[in-house]
């Protein structure tokens, strides 16, 4: 196990503080990342070299920059030699992606399941589908560094544990070790593997890959069958004490509102989610299954009063959420994503104005409103995210080996595997 101290992670911290730099102002030269990132000017050649070696960076063309005509040569990242993978265990379907270091997508997948009841044959059928996708021609001659993978519930990041998915009805499964056991025996055992909710891996696409690096703090507001959010602040994503931070859907909006599924009555959940929506429309002993879902979805945007009634309560009451989270957070930025984006400025515009009544109430401007970069991949591309994410940043104390480890410094043994390989 790496400690703190050790000269490889030190190493490692270093490479990876350059790569961190050149992801947020890529073109930078040598020089001008020594002065920045305070390292001297032959370490900074030497780790170059090797983060280029195994395809991290890349360089451009010679520039001549200054009146003296020196010469520096532009570094970025390189997006054609190394791969992250990512799957979001959808309710209905998974879906897979693998994309290069700066997000951008080489081959994606929808995976249907034979019985999304049945949590194993999902995973397993997702599992087989990564393998699938890594053989693939898309991918040839690039190295995977690492797989993420984004569940529909509440999740232990540390030991990749779905404690419960409430609209799969899975509870306790463990997904890491259903995941290292079909691989073994693969070209993706051994693979670094992070897990994480739904709504933390897409605030992370939006972190890592959409170009906006300064939006910070950010808050992915997720809304499908429930609500939650990732929230990122200082560059981190903020999981809280036991991983549940961002469980903003179980908020409070309405005292002794409607009944919620966590038991608590008036949550967020049980006034904006789309479960809570087929409820309202259809009556609570309707199934919900997605093609009931498509029915809210085709009724509400063809204008049906009923339907649009209850969107339009829902949208007001995701106002109320929305000022909730700025109150809460100051974010300078609220991305809403999820399934309920089908109902388009039916659902959002009552929320932007309840909003921004809240802004001219106070005379302060209410943060940035704005749906996602990614669509219907924002979950998979994130999961990818957050591999390089977390490879990235191999001392962060906020990151999967916080509670598992009891001391800072002691890494996940994926994490802590990939280092050696490194190095
Ligand atoms: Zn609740």
């Amino acid at each position: 196990m790496i400690v703190a101290g050790d000269q490889q992670l030190l190493k490692q911290i270093n490479r990876m503080a350059l790569v961190r730099q050149l992801a947020s102002v890529p073109g930078m030269s040598r020089a001008a990342l020594a002065e920045t990132v305070g390292l001297t000017k032959s370490t900074i050649s030497l780790l170059v070299r090797e983060l280029m070696d195994e395809g991290w960076l890349t360089e451009s063309a010679l520039r001549t920059t200054g009146a003296l005509g020196r010469r520096a040569t532009p570094l970025h990242i390189d997006g054609s030699r190394l791969t992250l993978l990512g799957a979001d265990l959808g309710i209905s379907a998974a879906r897979i992606v693998a994309t290069n270091l700066l997000g951008e997508v080489l081959a994606e997948q929808e995976l249907a399941y034979s019985d999304a009841s049945d949590a194993d044959s999902c995973i397993a059928r997702m599992a087989d589908g990564l393998a699938a996708l890594t053989a693939s021609e898309a991918l040839a001659g690039r190295t995977v560094l690492g797989l993420g993978i984004g569940l529909h519930g509440v999740v232990d990041d540390t030991t990749g544990v779905l404690q419960h998915a409430p609209h799969q009805g899975w509870r306790n499964i463990d997904v890491g070790a259903q995941l290292h056991a079909h691989f073994d025996q693969t070209p993706l055992a051994g693979l670094p593997l992070f897990i994480q909710n739904e709504a933390n891996v897409a605030a992370l696409a939006e972190l890592e890959f959409s170009g906006e690096s300064g939006t910070d703090p950010l808050i992915y507001l997720s809304i499908n069958y429930g609500v939650g959010a990732g929230i990122i602040v200082n560059g981190r994503l903020l999981t809280g004490l036991y991983g549940f931070a961002g469980e903003v859907g179980h908020t409070i909006l309405q005292q002794g509102g409607p009944l919620c599924s966590c038991g608590r009555r008036g949550c967020a959940d049980a006034l904006i989610g789309l479960q809570a929506l087929m409820d309202e429309v259809y009556g609570k002993r309707q199934l919900s299954t997605p093609q009931l879902l498509e029915q809210l979805f085709a009724q509400a945007n063809a204008g049906d009063a009923h339907a649009a009634r209850a969107v339009e309560a829902a949208g007001r009451n995701l106002g109320v959420l929305l000022n909730n989270l700025w109150v809460a957070f100051d974010p300078m930025c609220i991305v809403i994503g999820g399934a309920a984006l089908r109902l388009g400025e039916r659902l959002i515009a009552p929320g932007r104005s309840v909003l921004d009544d809240c802004a001219s109430a106070t005379q302060l401007t209410a943060p940035t409103v704005r749906t996602p970069h990614f669509g219907h991949n924002a979950i998979a591309i994130g999961a990818a995210a957050m591999v390089r994410h977390y490879l990235m940043r191999p001392f962060d104390s906020q990151g999967p080996a916080r509670r598992n480890s009891g001391k800072l410094g002691e890494l996940p043994p994926a994490l802590a595997a990939s280092l050696h390989a490194w190095n």
